[in-house]
């Protein structure tokens, strides 16, 4: 069915076009593709939330978001926490009057260790804070969209959320998982007019540690693969995937996996 488009809505990106910038949330919004997140959404006058455990970091954006145009609350804290997670979704509720955008971005590398190599603590913590903590931010972030009939949420997956071969098993497993809550979230939530997608990032310049130890079989298993990384990107061309499919631009776009990677899962 042809559905005719308002002409006057055309070229608008954001969903706010007047009165105050849209609600927004972005976790891990202290570095990296969080951080140009945040300037990205700044640049439309959005009033963001930014989450981070490393404070200085933080404030650090917090100001350069007031410098591009935004508004900042800066909520410092370990997203493991539910404590931290209630404090996350309550500030943008109370000091914005709603949610318009949850972006789950924080995450850490896992050593590139196979499962046999992979310890409980590097298993817990990296599925606690790259699929856990999104889920529980998520779930805090649902009755508030729910209740405004509206929303958007984006998830920085990876490209180990489509492949085997670009991390180790734990961050595997955890961008898999966000994969699938992504989706999870599409269907149960569409015709409540929230909308969940994901970006999956090829390698990017960013902050992100890898220690990987470079004779242990994970790294060694994934070595052959690595070569189809090809140039890495910039935060800034990442961020501007979130920031559009957070947009009324993306207004058909939901349960997506958009990779933004130079092509690397189309080799
Ligand atoms: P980054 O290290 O530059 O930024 C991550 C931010 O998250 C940091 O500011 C860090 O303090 C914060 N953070 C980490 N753990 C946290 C926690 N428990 N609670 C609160 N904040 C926490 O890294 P980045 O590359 O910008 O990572 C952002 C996302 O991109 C992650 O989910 C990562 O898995 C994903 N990703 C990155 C790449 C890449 O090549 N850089 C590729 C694919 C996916």
């Amino acid at each position: 069915m042809f559905i005719p488009v308002d002409k006057t809505e055309e070229h608008h990106v954001s969903t706010t076009t007047s009165g105050p910038g849209r609600s927004v949330i972005v976790t891990g919004a202290g570095s990296g593709i969080g951080r140009a997140t945040a300037l990205l959404f700044a640049r439309e006058g959005a009033r963001i939330v930014i989450a981070d455990v490393d404070e200085a970091a933080a404030r650090t954006v917090a100001k350069e978001t007031e410098q591009a145009g935004g508004t900042a609350v800066t909520v410092i804290g370990d997203l493991r926490d539910q404590a931290v997670v209630d404090r996350v979704a309550a500030t943008a509720a109370e000091e914005f009057g709603g949610i318009d955008v949850l972006v789950n971005n924080a995450g850490i590398m896992d050593s590139m260790s196979a499962a046999a190599d992979t310890g409980d603590d590097e298993w817990e913590r990296v599925i606690g804070i790259n699929l856990t903590a999104p889920f529980r931010l998520t779930r805090a972030v649902l009755p508030h969209m729910l209740a405004a009939g509206k929303g958007a949420v984006v998830f920085t997956a990876s490209e180990a959320s489509l492949r085997g071969s670009a991390a180790g098993a734990a961050y595997t497993a955890s961008k898999h998982g966000i994969a699938g809550l992504t989706k999870s979230l599409a269907v149960m939530y569409r015709e409540k007019g929230i909308r969940s997608n994901a970006i999956a990032p090829g390698g990017t310049i960013t902050s992100i540690q890898v220690a990987a130890d470079q004779g242990a079989h994970g790294p060694t298993a994934l070595a052959p693969y690595m070569g189809n990384v090809g140039s890495p990107a910039r935060a800034e061309e990442q961020a501007a995937a979130i920031v559009f499919l957070a947009s009324d631009a993306a207004s058909n776009i939901n349960g997506a996996i958009l990779p933004v990677d130079n092509g690397w899962s189309a080799v």
